[in-house]
Order: C-alpha cells, then structure tokens, then sequence
C-alpha cells in the first residue's frame, strides 16, 4: 500500500512537472481541490471529451447533443431536489480539526473487512496452489469468517442508517463510528463531534441591487441542463423515443473532504447522457447502457481486470436502478462513472415546479406519458485521473538506466509525432519542419532540436508521446527517416512519404470508434 502511495505521489508531481496538472493560482499556493490543466494535459483532456462525444452523438442516430448554460434558474435546484437533500453527512475530529465524511469513514472501515478477507484468500491460493477451492475456503476458515461476520453486521447497521424513516440517522452513524472504534487518521482519537448535514452547492448573487438580486447556484451536475431543455430539443429535433441527449460541461460542489488530487475537485467537468425511454423498458435500457460503457472503457486497452460494477445498496429515492463503474486506481476500485435509472423523477418534478407539460405523445400507442430515463454520467477529471494512473511507468532498461514513461492509448495521447534534426545544421531543422508542415493538418506534431537524441526521446516518453522521427543525413540523400516507437523503443528505417499512413490510423479517435462497433 505505502509503494502504491509512492507511486500515486510520483504521479501526481509528474502531472505538474510535464504540464498536464497544476495546482489552481500556483503562484498564491493553490486553492483547495481545483486544478488548472496544462498544455499537455489540455489536449489529453479534449481527447477523452472527443472519445466520449463521437461514441455518444456520432456512433448514435438517435443521441444529440447540447450545452446549457451552468446558471440555472434557482427553482430548478428546488425542484431536482437539491436544494433540500444534496448534502453530505460532516463530521469533525476535535484533535486533529479534521473534517471528514461520515459515510466515507463508515464505508473505508466496510473496506478494511474487505481486504482482509481478500487478504487471507491470496494467502491460501498461494499456498494451494490449483487445489484451491475460494468457496470452500470461504465457508470453514476462521478469520474470514469471523470478518465476514463484522462485515455483514456494519453494512446491515450502515444500511439501516441510511435509509431511515425521514433521511439519514445521524445519530446512528456516529453511534456506528464510536462503536467500531474508527480512529482519525491524522490525531488517531476517537474525539469526534456530531454528524451534521452540509449542502454542496455553492451560491452567488445575481443582479445588482441588493433587493432586485436573487441568489442562485453553480450547477453541482450537468444533468438538469439537458432535462429542462427535453422539451426543446424533442420538439425542435422532432425526436422519437428513444432517444438520448448528451452534454460535457463544468459542474461545482463544495465538497467537504477534498482529497486524491483530482479525484474529488471542488469545480470539475461531467460528460453526461439522459436517455428517454418508454416507462417499463428502463431495466433492458439500463443493462444495454451499462454493457455499452463498460466497453467503451475497456476499449482503451487497460485490461478488463481494472473495472468493476458496484451495484448501489441505497438508492436515491427516485431511482429503481443505479451501479457504479469502478475502475482500479494506485488508492483502491474507485467510481468513475455512475449508471443511473432515474424513473420520471426530473421530468415529472420540473412539470410539477415549472407549470408546464413535459411528455411524449407516441404516435405508436396514441397516447401521452412522462417517459422515463436513464442516464450515464462520468467525470472527465477522474477519467483522466485513471488514464494517467494506468499509463505511467518506470521502466528498467536492458542497459542498466530507467525510464519514465507514459503509456497513453496513441489516440488519446497529446502530441502524436515528434520530429528532431539530429543537428541543428546541413539544413536538417529545415527538413523536420518541412515534414511538420505537411503532417500537422492530420495530428499534433512538436518539433524539437535541442539536447542529444536520447534525452529528446525522454523528455517525450514523459508526454507519452508514440512516435518520434529524427532527420539525419541520410535523410538529406533519400527522404527516409527513423521513426521510433514509444512503448517498443524500436527505431525503423521509412519513407518519409509512408508517415502519414503508418502513423494516423493509429492516433485518431476514429480508431478507438471503430474498435466500438
Ligand atoms: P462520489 O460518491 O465519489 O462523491 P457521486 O456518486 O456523487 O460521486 P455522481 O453525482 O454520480 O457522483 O457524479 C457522476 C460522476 O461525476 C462521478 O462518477 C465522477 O466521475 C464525477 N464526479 C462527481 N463528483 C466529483 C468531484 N468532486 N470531482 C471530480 N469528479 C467528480
């Protein structure tokens, strides 16, 4: 775990070093839990947006797209609920002045119980080799029974806390944090105050004068942009159930604990799709959806061992449905992406606030309804968290040196092709920028002349850069350069004419969509 924390470290200061994340205002020491993105990280960032908007509105007939404003009018969040219920259960640890998540704490000690179960399985699997049978193992051995006993008991008691009669028990959940004896991780006491309730949203003013001004919120999810806007765009698009609308944009919420980089940000960005469908499909709809984004991440090639679902034990009130799409990050299974069946909550509660009649007149049955929906929303930031955590790699080299690398999918990477002279004479830069000029209408290319070739390969192995060319005197006699592969470290004679067809097929997104099909 310590060398997963090490490695989690490095990451986070190889995103700083080589311009992918900076901390918020830098130069007045950060500001908690936001981020700037770099001119690295900007690119890769708009590559993940761009793989999951084409697999979205152009892999779809029937998905289209919006962006709405991140101002809404404030009823909204009145009737979306949040208002009244997006809050996070809070406590303080009187030692240390720590804030941290009450259910956060309860689930990180569900966790605890978790691994070491897991912990006693590995050990015997080692130890039995192929004669070992999990079930078996599960049902005799002492301590995991006796694990499985104080799982079992917290997340019956964690369960009943949570879905009380009028909202969470807060009372109860402290009760359950004193009784299992959870420590601060920070003072290590147990002296913690009460739970309380704390809302997400962040408010501001709008309009002037003070009696004329009303106060409204920053969006704390894209999704209510699309659902006010249902209307709209089934009318003007004359759209036919089912169909979907989808939307990347900035969402904000105060988070309590904001931790793990820019895993948990206070100001962050959401890709998210409504799909409306008739009430009564939504459980196929709801499987179809999550099989179809299950593949578009493993579509990157990280391995299918890295994701897991993690089905939600409490629903939101509204919803029938709802999983998770984990994937394994240095610091655990973590959610990246939530699948949600939302019934006509939206729909029906925006009717009820706004006035207006919000249904789909099917042409099939004749008749009117509020169509129900379900809805995939994933957070760019931690998307790009996990692309960076499963890329990085310090490599051992045969020859005795290491190198830092990053093995981004080619298609997401930030710059495609890098292009050196070998020196910076015999008209060898005008050369590589001649090869720029003409490829950089099809990818991103970089040039650069200065230090020796070797550390021009670092400095772009560090970006994740997958291909690199050097121009050299041969080049100047019969066109042909090395192209050298990222991963492979192979370095191969070609044509300067053949780099456009090796090279793009492999670095598009349209790669990565065909992959979809
Ligand atoms: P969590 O339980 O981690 O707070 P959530 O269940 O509240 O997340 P959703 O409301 O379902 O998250 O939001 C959908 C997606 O938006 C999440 O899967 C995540 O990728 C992203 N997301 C949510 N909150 C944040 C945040 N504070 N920082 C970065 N991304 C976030």
């Amino acid at each position: 775990m310590a060398q997963q924390e090490d490695v989690f470290k490095k990451i986070v200061s190889h995103c700083k070093e080589y311009g992918f994340v900076f901390p918020s205002s830098d130069i007045y020491d950060g500001l908690g839990a936001v981020y700037d993105y770099g001119q690295n990280g900007v690119e890769l960032k708009n590559n993940i947006k761009q793989y999951w908007w084409q697999s979205m509105v152009l892999l779809h007939e029937n998905i289209v797209g919006i962006d709405a404003a991140i101002f809404m009018h404030p009823t909204t969040w009145k009737a979306s609920g949040h208002v009244d219920a997006f809050n996070d259960p809070l406590i303080d640890n009187r030692d240390s002045k720590k804030r941290y998540r009450a259910d956060v704490l309860i689930e990180d000690q569900l966790a605890k119980y978790e691994d070491k179960i897991q912990k006693e399985i590995e050990k015997a699997q080692k130890r039995f080799g192929d004669a070992f049978d999990e079930a078996q193992f599960r049902a005799t051995n002492a301590r995991v029974l006796e694990n499985q006993e104080k799982f079992d008991a917290l997340h019956k008691r964690y369960q009943e806390v949570m879905n009380a009669e009028g909202g969470i028990d807060l009372e109860g959940m402290k009760q359950i944090i004193l009784d299992e004896g959870i420590v601060c991780p920070i003072s290590g006491t147990r002296n913690w105050t009460d739970v309380r309730q704390f809302n997400l949203m962040f408010k501001t003013e709008m309009g002037s004068t003070a009696d004329g001004a009303s106060t409204i919120y920053l969006r704390p999810e894209t999704a209510q942009g699309i659902f006010v806007n249902y209307l709209n765009v089934q009318k003007t698009g004359r759209m036919k159930l089912p169909f979907g609308i989808a939307q990347i944009g900035k969402a904000f919420r105060n988070e309590i604990v904001a931790r793990q980089f820019i895993f948990r940000m206070r100001e962050f960005e959401q890709m998210e799709m409504q799909f409306f469908i008739k009430p009564g499909t939504e459980l196929d709809w709801f499987a179809k959806w999550k099989e179809t984004r299950m593949k578009w991440h493993q579509n990157l090639g990280f391995g299918a061992e890295n994701y897991r679902f993690h089905d939600h034990d409490k629903l939101a009130h509204y919803a029938n449905a709802a999983t998770d799409i984990e994937f394994h990050m240095p610091f655990g299974f973590k959610e990246v992406e939530g699948i949600h069946s939302r019934t006509n909550f939206d729909l029906s509660q925006h009717a009820k606030y706004s006035g207006k009649k919000i249904e789909y007149f099917d042409p099939e049955t004749n008749e009117s309804y509020t169509p129900y929906v379900i809805e995939t929303s994933i957070g760019v930031d931690r998307m790009f968290l996990s692309i960076m955590c499963h890329s990085y790699e310090e490599q051992q080299l045969p020859d005795g040196q290491t190198r830092t690398v990053l093995h981004l999918p080619a298609a997401l990477a930030p710059v495609k092709l890098a292009v050196f002279p070998l020196t910076k004479k015999d008209g060898m830069p005008e050369k590589a920028q001649e090869i720029i000029n003409d490829l950089r209408f099809h990818f991103n290319c970089k040039y650069e002349e200065k230090d020796q070739i070797g550390k021009r390969y670092r400095r772009m192995d560090a970006i994740g850069c997958p291909y690199c060319v050097t121009v050299d005197q041969q080049t100047l006699e019969d066109n042909t350069v090395t192209l050298r592969d990222r991963d492979t470290m192979e370095q191969r004679r070609v044509a300067i004419s053949e780099l456009r067809g090796i090279i793009e097929d492999k670095v598009n997104i349209t790669s990565l969509l065909k992959k979809l099909l």
